[in-house]
């Protein structure tokens, strides 16, 4: 390489690296990060390879700000607070241009979702990106998978679909002004981590909606043994996206498409009025579009009436029959 991973790092990964839970940042062997009396260290990480996770020739400072996004996401799925994030990044050569972009685009993240850079590792190698994040949250609160009650209200925040219908869209030279909110959504996901970091003593059980609105609900049913009723009719769908598709499409990419990086969660049917208001505070949209039941099965209503899942075309929602 031509600049030494010193200097790499020194260049591009120090410009954000202190926090509150900062004692210790970049240079030393260790990050050192001090919990809260009384919190829990929540803590987890993701890898992005190159041809798998994101094509070849992505912009590299959407690709920064992806990387993160999806890390923080699970942070916000547990309730938890940021407190600082590492980075292994395998780099096949120095470009000075693709590393500026990218830490351009990562180091906005960081900031945007106050997550400082806290340490890493520098290799050599195809393109590979590992991001860990560290959270607390309070002893006992974190929201988890098998903690949803039969009775429980489903929430999702935000809007659904959105990152899926980028799909087909992502090579569109000129994209119109639905695309652009398409393309938005896909490569500057903001989780909802302040809204996120209320729900603990709010809500029961949380998630983190990445590989689509079925599979992610279905992780929590499965967890919880539980099933549930969902109302086709209450799924938040962006003007964008029910402007451009069928309404049936629409409703199939927001059950479906992956890359939302929206919470769903559960919560009893007493806290409706401090939710909402708590989503209003924080600027974040709430949907209630379901409920936990006591079978293990889910049932797909569009205004009342029972939808077979046959509907859809994504199949990942088999793991359900
Ligand atoms: P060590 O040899 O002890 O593993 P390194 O020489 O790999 O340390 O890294 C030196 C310092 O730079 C460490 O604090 C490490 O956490 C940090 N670091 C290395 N690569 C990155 C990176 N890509 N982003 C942020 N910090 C990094
Ligand atoms: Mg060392």
């Amino acid at each position: 390489m031509a600049l030494s991973e010193f200097e790499l790092i020194l260049r591009y990964f120090t410009a954000y690296q202190d926090g509150y839970a900062v004692v210790t940042g970049i240079g030393d062997d260790c990050a050192q990060l001090s919990l809260s009396p009384g919190y829990s260290l929540c803590t987890s990480i993701d890898t992005m390879v190159e041809g798998i996770h994101f094509p070849k020739n992505v912009a590299p400072d959407k690709l920064g700000w992806r990387v993160l996004a999806a890390a923080v996401s699970d942070l916000a799925a547990a309730g938890a607070a940021p407190m600082g994030f590492c980075l292994a990044l395998t780099l096949p050569d120095s470009d000075e241009a693709w590393l500026s972009a990218f830490s351009q685009g990562l180091i906005e993240a960081a900031k945007a979702f106050e997550i400082p850079l806290v340490g890493g590792d520098t290799t050599r190698g195809p393109l590979c990106l590992s991001v860990q994040v560290f959270g607390e949250v309070a002893e006992g609160a974190m929201l988890t998978r098998a903690a949803a009650r039969p009775g429980d209200d489903i929430w999702v925040t935000g809007t659904l679909g959105d990152a899926r219908a980028a799909l087909d869209c992502l090579d569109s030279a000129e994209p119109d002004a639905a695309q652009q909110t398409f393309l938005d959504q896909y490569y500057r996901a903001r989780p909802p981590l302040m809204f996120a970091r209320q729900m603990p003593g709010l809500a029961h059980a949380g998630i983190d909606i990445s590989d689509g609105l079925l599979a992610d609900l279905g992780h929590i049913l499965k967890a919880s043994q539980r099933g549930a009723i969902l109302n086709l009719e209450a799924l938040p769908l962006s003007e964008a996206l029910a402007g451009t598709y069928s309404t049936a499409q629409s409703r199939d990419y927001a059950l479906t498409g992956g890359d939302d990086y929206q919470l769903c969660f559960t919560a009893p049917v007493a806290k409706r009025d401090q939710l909402t208001h708590c989503a209003r505070e924080y600027g974040v949209s709430v949907a209630r579009i379901g409920e936990i039941t006591d079978a293990e099965t889910l049932t797909i209503l569009d205004h009342g009436k029972a939808v077979s899942l046959d509907i859809l075309t994504n199949k990942g929602y088999l793991h359900f029959s």
